[in-house]
């Protein structure tokens, strides 16, 4: 298929937010797609190669695009010309094809390009590895853009760099895929719950354009492909708690470790975080050890990992496992920070899904098909009745030092992908009158002074917008950093610094560095108020105001379990402002 069906496609995508035009644009791209590359598309459209869960990661640095751009064109005052249009409208893309326009008119085009060249060519980038590298991969670029049109240039760079941000939602992509293939926007459904098991769009893709909605309809989970996690509302209280879960539910203890999804079959063992990236190089010990507990043919298992004092059993808190997020030397830090693997749910077993199965009957399934041993446990769980009964086991859990309870409803199934209202969590609470810690996005820092030079003594913080795919501003923070932790930070941040501010942010405020919006942190608040500068929920509450966090505070958990996208989000703040016992009229500007 040729790249320029693509472009032109992104092009219009690129024109608009509406839902209902972006679901058109791409019913027409997926009924000129041939079967055999849908796959790709999807994934395309998406800013990937593959699904997330793969790791296979993109991203070229901006020096190294210019680079090749500049090659291209044939000329090394290309550079110059290139930052300068980059400068201009904060476009690398664009500023690509206004250089290579210039040069269309005194060469000729070699040979068209087509999706499948464009994607072979991004994938061996993305798997290019060793020595030399950078150089190998300008060539690759330099290469594609000889024989791009201006536009094919564009999106190729966009793709590149992580920048095509056509603001998709994956429901989008649903929606149009079964009107495409089933010629009805409501067999989305079935496709969802595809989605759910499997976590790759492109296989669903797939599967609907070559097999139908029949095909669907039997699409099962895939050992070793991740399950998207079911996640729990929030409730503030015993009483709320009951209101919402009526007589009689599971209580269990909320650890404050790692959610780890455990795929096992035979000797072979991969692990999935919360976000469906696979950790298992960080838990060797998992690995090794969960095989020996388990009793049956293949199992897909959900547990947290905790890290624990060895000597007393005691659980620790959650930044103690950010010691195994490490490539090198793996091995000391599993002898030096101990866990235990908690397990809470069961999701496949001996070829078959649970998911349909009701909470008690998937417990129980639990505890027949593993046996406790010194590593692994079953979390800790009570059925509870009333309201001094949870609070007993509140206390308990409290004083094994997790962070409170989930709440599960016992006649319901598994719900993978949603957050609903079968589970609910009651986290002890903060110190705050917010009652709940947000997590907040960084995207912006400013230099330290004194005893904080050479790192980022302040933070500037976002929030993530749903309907706008973008991160606004919310709060700057400076406290609750230590030095170990205000080095580590830089260590992540460093990185992650761009030239130009990256165009998901709003932000009034200006900082020293901008970040790509990647790192998640835990922060705290006195009161969320109505703010002129920042962006977060602007113009909801009051016109031509933001909310913004007073007296933020990190609690020092950087969230390396949650992408961007899963931050606290403008609706969730919003709730949170109006929920406030005193809401500051205006009075609180800050
Ligand atoms: P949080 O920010 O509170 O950790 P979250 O957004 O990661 O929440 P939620 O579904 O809201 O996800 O809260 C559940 C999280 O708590 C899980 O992702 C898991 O890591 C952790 N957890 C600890 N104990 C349990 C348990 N018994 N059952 C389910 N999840 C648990």
């Amino acid at each position: 298929m040729e790249f320029s069906i693509l472009a032109d496609s992104f092009n219009k995508m690129e024109s608009t937010r509406k839902r209902l035009e972006l679901t058109q644009f791409l019913v027409e791209l997926f009924e000129k797609t041939p079967h055999e590359i849908i796959s790709k598309i999807v994934y395309l459209l998406q800013g990937k190669l593959r699904p997330d869960f793969e790791g296979i990661e993109l991203g070229v640095a901006e020096r190294l695009a210019i680079g090749a751009i500049a090659k291209s064109a044939g000329t090394d005052e290309a550079i110059k010309k290139i930052e300068e249009e980059y400068k201009k409208n904060g476009d690398l893309g664009h500023a690509a094809s206004i250089i290579l326009e210039q040069k269309e008119q005194t060469t000729f085009m070699v040979q068209d390009i087509t999706v499948e060249r464009v994607y072979d060519t991004l994938y061996t980038i993305a798997k290019l590895e060793g020595m030399k590298t950078q150089n190998r991969k300008m060539v690759h670029i330099a290469g594609l853009l000889n024989d791009a049109t201006p536009v094919e240039a564009k999106f190729i760079l966009k793709l590149l760099l992580g920048t095509l941000r056509l603001g998709i939602a994956e429901n989008t992509v649903m929606d149009a895929l079964a009107i495409a293939f089933s010629g009805n926007k409501d067999n989305r459904k079935v496709l969802e719950h595809a989605y759910s098991v499997s976590s790759d769009l492109g296989k669903v893709a797939e599967t609907i354009a070559t097999k139908g909605l029949e095909g669907i309809e039997k699409f099962e989970i895939m050992l070793f492909n991740p399950i998207r996690p079911m996640l729990a509302d929030r409730v503030k209280s015993e009483e709320e708690a009951i209101e919402k879960m009526g007589d009689e539910f599971a209580a269990e203890y909320k650890l404050d470790g790692e959610r780890v999804q455990v795929h096992i079959e035979g000797g072979k063992v991969v692990l999935f975080s919360r976000s469906l990236e696979n950790i298992s190089s960080y838990y060797p010990d998992i690995i090794e050890k969960i095989p020996k507990a388990i009793q049956a043919d293949n199992v897909i298992l959900e547990a947290e990992a905790v890290a624990i004092n060895e000597n007393t059993g005691e659980f620790l808190p959650f930044q103690e496992l950010m010691h195994r997020r490490r490539k090198y030397k793996i091995e000391k830090a599993v002898t030096r920070y101990p866990i235990t693997v908690n397990l809470f749910d069961i999701l496949y077993c001996n070829g078959k899904s649970c998911l349909e199965l009701d909470y008690k009957d998937r417990r129980e399934k639990l505890e027949k098909v593993v046996k406790e041993d010194e590593f692994v446990k079953y979390i800790p769980m009570s059925i509870v009745k009333n309201k001094n009964e949870i609070e007993d086991f509140f206390e308990n859990s409290i004083n094994a030092g997790s962070e409170g309870l989930m709440l599960k409803m016992l006649d319901k199934p598994y719900q993978a992908g949603s957050r609903g209202s079968y589970w609910l969590k009651l986290k002890r609470e903060y110190r705050n009158e917010l009652g709940d810690s947000l997590d907040l996005v960084v995207i912006g820092g400013f230099f330290g002074k004194g005893r904080r030079t050479g790192s980022y003594g302040t933070l500037l913080l976002a929030t993530y917008d749903e309907d706008e795919d973008t991160f606004t501003s919310i709060c700057k923070v400076g406290t609750g950093f230590s030095d170990e932790s205000l080095d580590q930070l830089y260590q992540i941040l460093h990185p992650k610094v761009t030239i130009k501010k990256n165009p998901r942010i709003v932000s009034e405020m200006e900082a020293d560095v901008w970040f790509d919006p990647e790192l998640v942190i835990e922060v705290v608040a006195s009161e969320i108020t109505l703010s002129p500068i920042h962006k977060a929920a602007k113009d909801v509450i009051r016109k031509d105001a933001g909310l913004a966090l007073r007296f933020p505070k990190f609690t020092g958990k950087i969230r390396v379990e949650k992408i961007a996208e899963d931050a606290s989000t403008n609706e969730e703040i919003i709730t949170l402002y109006k929920g406030q016992k005193k809401v500051a009229h205006g009075k609180n500007l800050i």
